[in-house]
């Protein structure tokens, strides 16, 4: 196994507390499982203790990752969880960062968060310590526990408030010099994911407002992901249905070359309705949605066209309108922009509002749309002629059988759990924080950075949502606890004991991590613990012994196997080095 943790482990000295009931407020199988195990205990929201064997099981993600980090060349080191407020002003952070940032203030009246992510504070290593072009590429990273005051912390280790991250962050002269970094740490994930023996997708992200397909997400695919995905079903591209990106089905537009004409439309104010009244379907139909957004202090309104049967996609207008915030307007912004209520608002005649189009407008021959005016929509609205297309980007929100914007295959809809991230900053923290380097003419540059995320607790839960059954977890082995039990049938009869405990001593001298269940239990109930646990393999010593046997069994395979006991530690060492 790659990450061996031993320790001498006697079950009856374990602080190990299962549950045979399933907690109430658990809503996934990980969160439920992780509980029953006794692997967490809650605190408090999203905050938790991380008991015994959840801790090993905690540590073996971050050893692996620890491992692939430094075989990548970056450097770890580990940073303060409270960070002074003025690092977070010279970003610009402080004021933007919303809710999620825990502020406080020490005995002396000073301000500090809890930091959430890193940025700032390495950015001040590289300014204090980083002269000269000579000094680049670099990269550093830490393991390390992180705050974030979500609004809905849930699903255990998968959404906490407090929870453990291993984040890095690279330095470098050039943005080549970056891409090739973007691509080892995209490389070295990989590896991290592989050795966690998990089944992961990478995946395009949404980068906010930097711009370029600059930013992946690692995403283990499981039912229960809490992120859309959009894979092509004819070529590698997937993305977050938050980037994705596609292009529609062309539908039959001729290009109208009628009058513009008002109907009364009474009541109809969804699209489903207007569409079954003017007996039209949704895509020939315009869709206009008034949204506030506030840049810095700067606020103001403004008109997206959509056609009818698409949806918007919020995080590309944010990143298109370079805004903190966009949200529907209120009724009555809409009403004074407009002169009338949602449901009725078109393009036609709007004034004063800068308008913004969605690509599939491009292909509108004409359609239908609100005429500005309570209870009308007006036929033959022609973009171009009737209003003019003068914004037109990517807004809409991809789905499900779009075309995929590389090849034209359809995309199909999965699920995934975002357990990596990796991003190309450029100089948004440097510029801010004055952090530079002297290049080979002596002219002083913002350093170009990059970072890369991985949620630890998170990739445990992950593991677990792809890795369970209905007896409880089925670790893959380089994540479980322990890779072995030794369990003698009946704690009565001192013959199955001294066999129990000669393989428990043999397997911990040949390097196993090795669990010898030694609690005044019966069978049944540690052999469910430990399938709960999922323990990878297990010894059990019984009635086979009188003829000098025992009974053998990986967590994942249906049935028991006997072996001779004097072969029963090689086994587990053979089948275990196979699992590898
Ligand atoms: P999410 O979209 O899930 O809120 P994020 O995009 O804000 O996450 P990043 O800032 O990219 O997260 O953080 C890097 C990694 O940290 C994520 O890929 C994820 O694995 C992990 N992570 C983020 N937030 C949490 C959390 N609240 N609990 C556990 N892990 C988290
Ligand atoms: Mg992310």
């Amino acid at each position: 196994m790659s990450c061996v943790i031993l320790c001498l482990m006697r079950i009856s000295r374990l602080l190990m507390p299962t549950l045979r009931e399933t907690p109430s407020d658990a809503e996934i199988i990980s969160h439920q499982l992780m509980l029953r195990a006794g692997l967490i205990q809650k605190v408090a929201a999203g905050i938790y203790n991380y008991l015994p064997l959840g801790y090993r099981v905690i540590r073996k993600v971050e050893n692996i990752i620890r491992t692939e980090m430094n075989r990548a060349g970056a450097q770890e080191v580990l940073l303060p969880f409270a960070v002074p407020a003025e690092l977070w002003q010279e970003s610009g952070r402080w004021d933007k960062y919303g809710k999620e940032l825990l502020r406080f203030q020490d005995r002396k009246g000073a301000e500090y968060c809890l930091g959430p992510t890193h940025e700032e504070v390495i950015t001040s290593i590289a300014r204090a310590y980083v002269r000269s072009y000579k000094q680049l590429p670099l990269n550093l990273y830490q393991i390390q526990d992180k705050f974030r005051d979500e609004i809905r912390p849930r699903f255990g280790l998968m959404r906490g408030r407090e929870f453990i991250m291993k984040d890095a962050y690279s330095f470098h002269a050039s943005p080549e010099s970056l891409d090739a970094e973007y691509q080892n740490m995209h490389d070295t994930y990989c590896r991290i994911f592989e050795a966690c023996g998990l089944e992961y997708k990478v995946v395009e992200a949404d980068s906010g407002n930097i711009g370029g397909s600059a930013s992946q997400e690692f995403m283990v695919l499981a039912a229960n992901g809490e992120d859309a995905l959009l894979s092509c079903t004819g070529c590698a591209y997937s993305a977050n249905v938050e980037a994705a990106q596609s292009t529609l089905e062309a539908v039959e537009h001729r290009p109208v070359t009628e009058a513009l004409k008002e109907v009364s439309t009474p009541d109809k104010k969804t699209i489903e309705d207007v569409a079954a009244f003017l007996k039209l379907e949704p895509a020939k139909l315009l869709k206009t949605l008034i949204y506030y957004y506030k840049t810095g202090a700067q606020e103001d309104y403004t008109a997206v066209l959509l056609r009818g049967d698409q949806q918007i996609n919020e995080i590309k207008l944010k990143n298109y309108l370079n805004a903190d915030v966009v949200a529907l307007a209120e009724d009555s912004a809409v009403a004074k922009i407009t002169g009338v209520e949602p449901g009725f608002c078109g393009p036609v005649g709007l004034k004063n509002v800068r308008i913004i189009a969605d690509n599939s407008l491009r292909q509108m021959g004409g359609g239908a749309a609100g005429a500005n005016k309570k209870d009308t929509h007006l036929l033959n609205v022609l973009p171009g002629r009737d209003f003019s297309l003068t914004e037109v980007t990517d807004l809409r929100l991809a789905a499900a059988g779009d075309k995929c914007p590389r090849c034209g295959a359809p995309l199909a809809a999965i699920r995934g759990i975002e357990v990596g991230h990796i991003f190309k900053l450029g100089t948004k923290y440097s510029q801010a924080l004055n952090a530079v380097y002297l290049d080979a003419s002596g002219a002083s540059q913002p350093f170009i950075m990059g970072c890369y995320g991985i949620g630890v607790g998170r990739t445990a839960a992950a593991a677990i949502e792809q890795h369970f059954d209905e007896n409880g977890i089925v670790w893959p082995a380089a994540l479980a606890p322990y890779h072995c039990v030794v369990i003698p049938a009946n704690m009565h009869d001192p013959v199955l004991l001294a066999a129990a405990e000669k393989l428990y001593q043999e397997l911990l001298a040949a390097g196993v991590e090795v669990l010898l269940d030694d609690r005044e239990e019966r069978i049944g109930v540690k052999l469910k613990d430990m399938e709960l646990l999922g323990i990878t393999s297990r010894l059990v010593a019984g009635k086979a012994l009188s003829s000098g046997q025992v009974e053998f069994r990986l967590r994942h395979s249906p049935q028991n196997e006997l072996v001779p006991v004097e072969a029963a530690a090689q086994t587990v060492l053979q089948k275990l080095a196979e699992l590898k």
